[in-house]
Formats: structure tokens, C-alpha cells, sequence
């Protein structure tokens, strides 16, 4: 296990809810911390606002807002440094959409001027041609995606996603999972978020940690793992509630795209 911080024995912080709390992400942090503490590891949750300086934790997530926040965040996240160290001693950093796209290199602010952001990702996005992707989402893990703990890899992943921009992953990273449904990263590829090392994006809002346990608790063991160890097994829980959500979402895309098919063949044949 990690070295307890602060005296606890995990720290989740949720980064800037008043500049990135537009979609619901800080659910997040909550879902972690009590994944956490029904397995008896004491976990502190911390909602770490702008304009003080950023806490030390093991385990940081940041969600996703407009434009001008996006900006705001990246730009005191760089200057604060602590998520930059802490990513360096092995951290875990999780970003969604706008929280996704900063941890890359550059992503466009809302007059398509480039944007530095932290680096932590080799990722780049730009402002889309298209409609802004906003609807369901659903992925399939990527066969070099993230290995949850006992081997396997992720199960099919569920959100929503709501962005105008668009992410091409570098060769310092990998996809995360392949669209199956929606949009995700929108560079042509057909992949959906990027991770590297205990660094991890998705444009999957939800919050998605909430639809999928499985990457709950695939930051959660990263989180509990010492630099270098490898992930502690966690005990399971019962997942009875949130398996019933993810099924009813993932019911409704397939429903909708069976619906969309047939459409499609009653006019092509009339
Ligand atoms: N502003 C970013 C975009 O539109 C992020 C949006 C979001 O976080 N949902 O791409």
C-alpha cells in the first residue's frame, strides 16, 4: 500500500469542482472513496477548489466544464505544480473530457488558439469540424488497454459525452478503449480516451466511474499499489445496483441502434 497521506489511508481529491464541476464528475471522487471505505480502507475525499493551493493525495480526478474554466484549471494546475509532482511519484491522475484533453499538450480554448496543458498524456486535441459529439457513449476495452488487477482487461465501458473537441493519442500513450457507439476521441481512429503509466482519460462522463465498477476499481488498486508494486487484489463488493444501471444505459444503446439499422433498411428497400 502507498504511504498513508496526510494519516490516511487514501486520499482521493477532486480537482477544481468550481471550475470543472459542470458534468457531474465530482461523483467520481465519491464513488472511489466509498468503493474505498466498504472494503474497510479508510479513504479521505477532498474537494480541492481553485485558488488555494492544490493538496497532496494519491489519487486525483478531474472532470470536465467549458471552455474558459478548462483554461483556468490548466493554467493554475501548471503553476501550482503539485499534480505534476505527485503524478511524478506515482499518483494516479484521472481526467474526463475537458479534465482528459489538459492533461494532454495542447487543447484549444474557445477561439481555437492552442492552450498548453500539463503534458502528463501524449495526447493533442483540436477543435472538431463537425457537430459537437454529444449522446451515449460505449467502448470496448482496447487490447492494450489498462489490465485490471487478476488479469482480463475491461469490460465494455458506458457514459455520455458532450465535447467540440477532438483527440489524437501519441505514441507515449495508448487508447483506452475502441468506440462502439458514439464518437470518443473523434480522430478518425475509432478510439476513446488514452492512458499511460497511472495517468488516465476518457471522454465519458456518467459519472463514468459509476456505470463501470471495474475501472473504479482499477484506479483504486493503482491508488493502493506502492510505486513499482504490483496492484493488491481487492475484495469484491456487491455491485448489484450499479450493474443494473450499466446494463439499463447499455440496453438503451443497443436498443436504439438495432432501431437506427432497421430505419435505415426500411429506406434503402423502399
Ligand atoms: N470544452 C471541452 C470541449 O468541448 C470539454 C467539454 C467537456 O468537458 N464536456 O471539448
Amino acid at each position: 500500500m502507498s504511504a498513508p497521506t496526510g494519516g490516511s489511508a487514501l486520499t482521493v481529491a477532486v480537482v477544481f469542482p468550481d471550475l470543472l464541476g459542470t458534468y457531474g464528475d465530482g461523483g467520481n471522487g465519491l464513488v472511489l472513496a466509498r468503493r474505498a471505505s466498504w472494503r474497510g480502507i479508510y479513504a479521505q475525499l477532498i474537494q480541492a477548489d481553485s485558488g488555494r493551493p492544490l493538496p497532496t493525495a494519491d489519487l486525483y480526478c478531474i472532470g470536465g466544464g467549458e471552455d474558459g474554466p478548462q483554461v483556468r484549471a490548466a493554467t493554475a494546475l501548471r503553476e501550482d505544480g503539485t499534480l505534476l509532482r505527485a503524478a511524478d511519484r506515482g499518483a494516479v491522475v484521472f481526467g474526463v473530457c475537458a479534465g482528459f484533453q489538459l492533461l494532454g499538450r495542447f487543447f484549444p480554448d474557445s477561439s481555437d488558439r492552442p492552450q498548453e496543458g500539463l503534458g502528463l498524456l501524449d495526447v493533442t486535441t483540436r477543435k472538431g469540424t463537425g457537430p459537437r459529439a454529444v449522446g451515449e457513449l460505449v467502448a470496448t476495452a482496447a487490447p492494450d488497454g489498462p489490465r485490471p488487477g487478476g488479469g482480463g482487461s475491461l469490460p465494455r465501458l458506458t457514459g455520455f459525452e458532450n465535447h467540440g473537441g477532438v483527440t489524437s493519442v501519441g505514441p507515449g500513450a495508448r487508447a483506452l478503449a475502441h468506440v462502439v457507439s458514439g464518437v470518443g476521441n473523434g480522430s478518425g481512429d475509432g478510439s476513446e480516451g488514452a492512458w499511460s503509466g497511472r495517468v488516465l482519460g476518457t471522454y465519458l462522463h456518467g459519472p463514468v466511474l459509476a456505470r463501470n465498477t471495474a475501472l473504479a476499481d482499477l484506479l483504486l488498486s493503482w491508488a493502493l499499489a506502492g510505486p513499482g508494486e504490483p496492484e493488491p487484489p481487492l475484495d469484491p463488493l456487491d455491485d448489484s445496483e450499479e450493474l443494473a444501471l450499466r446494463n439499463e444505459r447499455l440496453a438503451a444503446v443497443d436498443r436504439s441502434g438495432r432501431a437506427h439499422l432497421v430505419h435505415r433498411l426500411i429506406r434503402h428497400r423502399g
